[in-house]
């Protein structure tokens, strides 16, 4: 057993790195403009010095004026342009105004970072209707609506590319992820259907799906504090990392930088948890059963209580 697991890897970790040394860069992003939603928190903010440390000038957008300001503000040791525009992404008029205040500025588009997003969790009966309107029109309609007003830019361009953020729980779909799998799952399928359209366009699209990431939205606002929501809620499983933001920030500009259709993020474990919640639905409804669902139910009440305390939801 230990001899075939020790073949699997090694197998793994050659094409792996056979795949880090054929590919090369196809996107360089030195002076490329960059607009990124949700840039004044978490994975927004880490991608938003990912992008400044390749050069790139940056478009950060948040519905939070203050915290906008000083993601801003961090950007300062780089070279690098940047604007920021506060937005509703729920609000189409603040979607034309992050459009045109880009172009105004800064005259293209090369990349769009669809990362705003909210939390959502629990028993589905406990949602409020309102609640769930919500989490559907932050996550996946502000989604679409803003890809499609930075497209007719793209296509003239004939370049560009859209990296949407989605989710593990996208495809592991438990108890109590309902609505905010639902959307994440949504984003997925819109990125693989658009990336098919724009085929031969040159826009390419992709999808980040990170795993449990150290941010506001796990309930805590340092690393350790999420760590402890993780740690009672029995969330300390082999392979299974807690990221930091920066890490996901990394995955998107590699997205854009080699083209990658879809990532995976959150640890071995993680990633294969993913790809069995996705050919093998049975095996992983088994699984869930395994856990109680009570204790799933306690988590995502307690993870989103901490969350509301951090943000008006
Ligand atoms: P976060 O709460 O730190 O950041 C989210 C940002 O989005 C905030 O700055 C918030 O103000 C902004 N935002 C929310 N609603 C908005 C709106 N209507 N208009 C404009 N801005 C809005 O959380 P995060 O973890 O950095 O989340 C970023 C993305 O990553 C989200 O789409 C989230 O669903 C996804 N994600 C996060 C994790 C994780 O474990 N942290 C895992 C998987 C996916």
């Amino acid at each position: 057993m230990k001899g075939k697991l020790l073949l699997m890897g090694m197998i793994g970790g050659g094409w792996w790195l056979f795949r880090r040394v054929t590919e090369t860069p196809q996107t360089h992003l030195k002076d490329k403009v960059v607009i990124i939603t949700g840039a004044a928190s978490g994975i927004g903010r880490a991608a938003t010095k990912t992008f400044a440390a390749q050069g790139a000038k940056i478009v950060l957008v948040d519905r939070q004026p203050n915290r906008l300001q000083q993601a801003e503000a961090e950007l300062a040791r780089y070279p690098v342009d940047t604007l920021t525009i506060k937005a509703d992404v729920t609000d189409l008029e603040d979607l034309h105004t992050i459009v045109e205040e880009t172009l105004n500025r800064f005259g293209r588009i090369d990349v769009l970072v669809n990362n705003a997003g909210v939390g959502d969790g629990g028993q589905l009966q406990s949602i409020p209707v309102e609640q769930m309107k919500r989490t559907v029109d932050v996550n996946l309609f502000a989604v679409m609506n803003l890809t499609r007003l930075v497209l007719p830019t793209m296509l003239e361009q004939r370049s560009g590319h859209i990296v949407n953020i989605s989710s593990v729980f996208a495809l592991l779909r438990g108890p109590g992820q309902n609505v905010y799998a639902a959307t994440k799952a949504g984003v997925a399928g819109f990125t693989d259907s658009l990336r098919r359209e724009l085929h031969g366009t040159g826009i390419g699209v992709s999808a980040i799906m990170p795993g449990a990431t150290a941010t506001p939205i796990l309930g805590g606002t340092t690393r350790e504090e999420v760590r402890e929501v993780m740690d009672t809620a029995g969330f300390n499983i082999p392979g299974v990392s807690l990221d930091d933001p920066a890490v996901v920030g990394g995955a998107i500009v590699n997205a854009v930088r080699y083209h990658q259709r879809r990532r995976v993020l959150g640890g071995p474990t993680m990633v294969a948890l993913c790809w069995l919640g996705e050919h093998f639905p049975g095996v992983m409804d088994r699984a869930y059963k395994q856990i109680s669902s009570e204790d799933m139910f306690s988590t995502t009440d307690r993870v989103m209580d901490r969350y509301k305390d951090l943000y008006e939801v």
